[in-house]
């Protein structure tokens, strides 16, 4: 006898939301389906365990898949608790209160359907691949089994029915292929075993399945005869059951990582490092980590997307859990998996999730130690890590306004006139006793740093700088402020400060004496420069550009070739050399040919942006204007 009953309201909403899912990856229900198989068989251990009943070993327990294209039949049996006839009722008629279910937006189909996708909702997911669901069941300890019948959101009908042994066999109706969706791959060994390695891998239990080989007949396919060949039917198992990361460190070797590596996460070079961890405390997870060796095609771009795969006990539940890395590590590649996670968690939930907090705060900081560890017991490596995602941590401390200042600043690398690249920490063990900064320079590549006419001085005190060669690094400075209290000093800013008392009195004086000229100078330039003033710092070269307040020369550079940066300008200075020849020279013009001494003045200007790297406004009147010099 049975009877057809009615879904409770919510279980059928849902289950009408999973039959006309547009979902995309449908094809987690197998997951779902195993888990759930898994979980019965978890649960008939503990029970034998605990002495009740008959005696049931761990090494019986298994899944079993058969697919029957024929009559499009796909079944899941396993042989762990089953469930009586009140549990199909209670379980499988109403939906388990879980996290997938708490759908805010029920108006918004497509947000929904994301959930689904996302996490799957269990049991209720076969239907986005079945137009009918027959789940036989036989409870650990009872004589009856039964029947659960299902097509759909109308209802279910339970019934007696027979069965050997204890456990649970659900068959799916497979739906029929549409123009859009080819169901038939569901029934396919081959993509059954790409399902179960993708998703199920971990799963501590074998999942068999009968695969159908072609073997060479015997006597066939040699001397001439034609190869004859024979069906055979062979059970394999389609999981590797135990977990990479789950292993003992002891028990791999590197190789072993570097492939498991290069397999899941598509790599075709080995990784630069791997960070193993197992923890157990607060919040218990094993995390498997990787650094890769070359970025990413796509990294610096907005398509790439960062984060770990989520596991809860061996099972994927996620592919990439962006709230793991911290935007400064989004290169890490690896995985994470946690008993301390439910599988049924939506995404929402997941990012308020404590435990997930925990998990992500003690990743952070292994990364950050295994990097501090390799930068000290393998430079040479760590250079070729921070060449290659350097940039990314110090956007870290740039974006956050220098908020991960502390966390991060010991993982900068420099160039620096040292020779070769610095720490901070470094740098500052090497300064000198009456030195009060550290000083920095910047342009676009080393020699040009090193030529830089404004580095004079600084050099001449025997003063190490940082070269800094990278767009975001004089920005990173500014919001790092300070290291150890020793604050960072452009060796162009206006107030270097680096001349004896006695130098600093002769330029005054000079000034002082020559007001006239350069007023004259600087506004003659017409406001490309907020003052034209003597240089302390310049030894051998006639002029520089310097700035004063936020903004460097090189910022503006940096800004001004981002599409929305145009107009942000560094207030800039023409700093003249007191000891060169053309200081005296513009002295004597002013005296005698006012205009000349203007011309002169541009053209100084723009000689001192060619040396910056910067643009000039007007090239073919610099050049022209020096051709005409030339010729007198
Ligand atoms: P969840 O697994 O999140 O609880 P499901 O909808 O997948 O939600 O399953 C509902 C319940 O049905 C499970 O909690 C379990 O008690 C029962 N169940 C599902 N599949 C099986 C199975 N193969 N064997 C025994 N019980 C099962």
């Amino acid at each position: 006898m049975s009877e057809t009953k009615e879904f409770k309201a919510e279980s059928k909403r849902l289950l009408e939301l999973m039959i006309n899912s547009i979902y995309t990856h449908k094809e987690i229900f197998l997951r779902e389906l195993i888990s759930n198989a898994s979980d019965a068989m978890d649960k008939l251990y503990f029970k034998t365990l605990s002495g009740e009943g008959e005696a049931v070993s761990r090494s019986d327990m298994r899944v079993k898949i058969e697919a029957d294209k024929g009559d499009r039949r796909l079944v899941i049996s396993d042989n762990g608790i089953g469930m009586t006839k009140e549990e199909l009722e209670n379980n499988l008629g109403t939906i388990a209160q879980s996290g997938s279910f708490a759908f805010k937006n029920e108006n918004e189909k497509s947000e929904d359907v994301d959930i689904i996708g996302q996490f799957g909702v269990g049991f209720y997911s076969a239907f986005m691949v079945a137009k009918k669901v027959t789940v036989i069941s036989r409870a650990y300890g009872s004589e009856d089994a039964f029947i659960w019948t299902s097509s759909g959101a109308d209802g279910y009908t339970i019934a007696e029915a027979d069965k050997d042994t204890f456990g649970t066999t659900i068959t799916l109706e497979i739906k029929d292929n549409t123009d859009d969706e080819n169901y038939d791959e569901y029934l396919t060994p081959y993509r059954i075993r790409e399902l179960v390695k993708k998703y199920s891998d971990y799963i501590r239990y074998p999942i068999i399945m009968d695969v159908e080989h072609e073997k060479l007949r015997e006597g066939t396919g040699v001397d001439g005869v034609e190869p004859e060949y024979d069906k055979e039917i062979v059970t394999e198992t389609l999981n590797s059951q135990i977990p990479i990361w789950k292993k003992s460190k002891s028990e791999l070797k590197d190789e072993d990582y570097n492939e498991f590596y290069k397999d899941k996460f598509h790599d075709y070079s080995d990784p630069l490092l791997h960070i193993h961890s197992k923890t157990e405390g607060t919040a218990t997870y094993s995390a498997l980590l990787y650094i890769p060796e070359k970025a990413p095609f796509d990294y610096y771009s907005k398509n790439y997307e960062k984060g770990l795969q989520l596991y809860s006990s061996g099972v994927m539940i996620m592919e990439k859990c962006a709230d793991l890395l911290p935007d400064y590590f989004s290169f890490v590649k690896g995985l994470v998996d946690s008993e301390d996670l439910s599988l049924n968690i939506s995404r929402e939930m997941l990012q308020h999730d404590r435990q997930l907090k925990i998990i992500a705060k003690a990743i952070e900081k292994s990364i950050k130690n295994e990097l501090k560890k390799l930068q000290k017991n393998d430079r040479e490596k760590y250079e070729k890590f921070f060449e290659t995602f350097g940039t990314q941590i110090k956007y870290g401390i740039y974006e956050s306004y220098g908020m991960n200042k502390a966390e991060l600043q010991d993982l900068l690398m420099f160039k620096s006139s040292n020779g070769g690249s610095t720490t901070l920490e470094e740098y500052v063990s090497r300064m000198k006793e009456e030195q009060k900064y550290i000083y920095f320079a910047s342009g676009s590549s080393v020699s040009r740093i090193e030529s830089l006419p404004q580095t004079d001085m600084v050099r001449e005190k025997g003063y190490e700088i940082l070269y800094l060669t990278d767009h975001v690094d004089e920005f990173c400075l500014q919001m790092m402020h300070d290291y150890d209290g020793k604050e960072y000093k452009s060796v162009s800013a206006d107030d270097l400060d680096l001349g004896t008392e006695e130098e600093k009195e002769e330029i005054k004086k000079e000034e002082e004496d020559n007001k006239p000229l350069f007023d004259y100078l600087t506004e003659s330039l017409g406001g490309k420069v907020k003052s034209v003033k003597l240089s302390q710092r310049l030894k051998t070269h006639p002029v520089c550009i310097t700035s004063e307040g936020m903004l460097s020369v090189e910022m503006e550079k940096v800004l001004s070739a981002m599409p929305d940066g145009q107009g942000a300008k560094a207030e800039k200075v023409l700093e003249i050399n007191p000891n060169h020849a053309i200081f005296g020279k513009l002295k004597s013009l002013y005296e005698t040919d006012k205009d000349k001494a203007g011309e002169y003045a541009e053209l100084l200007y723009n000689q001192a942006l060619l040396i910056e790297g910067m643009a000039i406004e007007n090239p073919v009147d610099f050049a022209n204007k020096l051709c005409e010099i030339m010729s007198q």
